[in-house]
């Protein structure tokens, strides 16, 4: 499981709406706290075993409670002890499900190309106080680099994506939110999961349960906004005073990000990706997810756009990866942008993540700028096409809206086939060759 929450499960995304909405759905869970039900306290339930230790006030909300009766016993059966099981539900009122139905609702129209997201990423505010951040725990850095795979930029990205070094990690009660969906049924077994990884880490002394007051939205916890099950997995306790601190302690936190990546297999030495320049007539169709050695892809005519050379890298395997088809930055992406992805199942995040880091680290800007005068499908234009090449035989995969690998992929067939420039990237005059060659069937 990633680190991160559901957000980021929406997987794959390159072109995506889910950004829009799911900030949008933050901002709402770190807002004014719901209002309790209108409901008058209902008398105790019972737990099945009327009188027995895990009953609860009422909630005012039956369903809420009826779950909670019951993932109560089911804790209880996995060996969490009653005061723990008590301590972390006991009190809980539901998150009210209109507020985040509503901010799904209020998602963007247009879909939010990868570049705002990346362009953000790198704003000069972002890369200054990174830069401030790594200056000032140098040694903790040291440290840090010293015992785990990845270079200190990418895990202080990681930081400034995920907390802004440290500043917004949520005011929500991981509990209360995880409990909200399970009850409701929504990704039941996972977050049921997460629940009982916090009475795990309170019952182990790693955590205290209000430590868990301050979460994000969907229950991710701290500076590099940990997901409970991951914290007690991976989190780290750097200073060795016998607490995993994600929330204040910065070294604990930022060694939890490192050991993350690392266990998932973070190559040291290696790039996340390299900026690409790619030569007049390129046959981009050979942007298909498919893996090559750099030194097969220097072969079909790749340069590299900013540095003298690949860096040494003729042997390793490497993926075209085309975030703006042909009219922006290409990369040439290697394992540890998968890495990155275990952190967040995200195209968009691990660029962001991997640009931030560059920045960091001194590298220079983009060669290429993102073509941000190209007028953006709407999510309507973007299900027509969708719909289209599902009608043509290019199995673009739900209509749904959400641009990612599987429609691009249908759509460099398409073109393909067609003799155009097999960029898979949905302009609205491609949205037009596309819907009228449908039309034609
Ligand atoms: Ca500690």
């Amino acid at each position: 499981m990633s680190a991160r929450s559901f957000r980021w499960a929406i997987a794959g995304v390159v072109l995506g709406i889910v950004l829009a909405a799911c900030e949008t759905t933050k901002i709402a869970g770190g807002g004014p706290a719901p209002q309790t039900p209108p409901v008058s306290p209902a008398p105790p339930v019972s737990g099945g075993n009327s009188g027995g230790p895990l009953d609860f006030a009422s909630s005012g909300n039956a369903e809420f409670d009826s779950w909670r009766v019951q993932f109560a016993s089911r804790a209880a059966s996995s060996g969490r002890q009653v005061e723990t099981i008590r301590a972390v539900l006991d009190g809980l009122v539901p998150v009210e499900q209109t507020v985040q139905a509503q901010s799904f609702d209020n998602q963007a129209e247009f879909v939010k190309p990868i570049w705002d997201y990346a362009k953000s990423a790198v704003s000069p505010t972002r890369v200054t106080n990174g830069q401030t951040k790594l200056a000032a725990s140098l040694t903790t850095f040291d440290s840090i680099e010293a015992a785990y795979a990845p270079p200190r930029e990418v895990v202080a990205a990681i930081w400034g994506m995920e907390s802004s070094y440290g500043s917004f990690i949520g005011t929500d009660d991981a509990p209360r939110v995880l409990a909200s969906q399970a009850a409701i049924g929504r990704r039941k077994d996972f977050n049921e999961g997460e629940l009982l990884a916090i009475m795990q880490l309170i019952e182990g002394g790693a955590a205290t349960r209000d430590q868990f007051r301050k979460a994000s939205w969907a229950g991710a916890l701290g500076q590099t906004q940990f997901m409970p099950s991951s914290m007690l997995q991976y989190g780290r306790d750097f200073d060795s005073d016998g607490i995993k601190d994600l929330w204040s302690n910065t070294g604990d936190a930022l060694a939890s990000a490192a050991n993350y990546l690392s266990a998932y297999g973070w190559r040291k030495g290696q790039p996340w990706a390299i900026e690409t320049r790619i030569p007049e007539g390129y046959d981009y169709s050979l942007g298909d997810g498919r893996k090559l050695t750099v030194a097969a892809w220097k072969a079909t005519g790749l340069l590299p756009a900013t540095t003298a050379d690949f860096a040494d890298s003729d042997a390793l395997q490497a993926e075209l990866f085309l975030p703006a088809g042909s009219y922006g930055p290409a990369f040439l992406l290697f394992e540890n942008f998968g890495i990155i992805k275990r952190y967040n199942n995200a195209d968009s995040y691990a660029l962001a993540v991997g640009l931030l880091a560059d920045r960091l680290a001194g590298r220079p800007d983009l060669s290429r700028p993102w073509p941000t005068d190209i007028q953006m499908l709407t999510q309507q234009e973007a299900k027509d096409l969708q719909a289209a090449l599902n009608k043509l035989g290019y199995t673009a995969g739900a209509v749904d809206g959400i641009i990612g690998r599987g429609t691009r992929g249908a759509l460099q067939k398409f073109q393909k086939d067609r003799s155009l420039t097999a960029d898979g990237f949905p302009t609205t005059a491609m949205l037009a060759t596309v819907v009228e060659a449908a039309s034609a069937t």
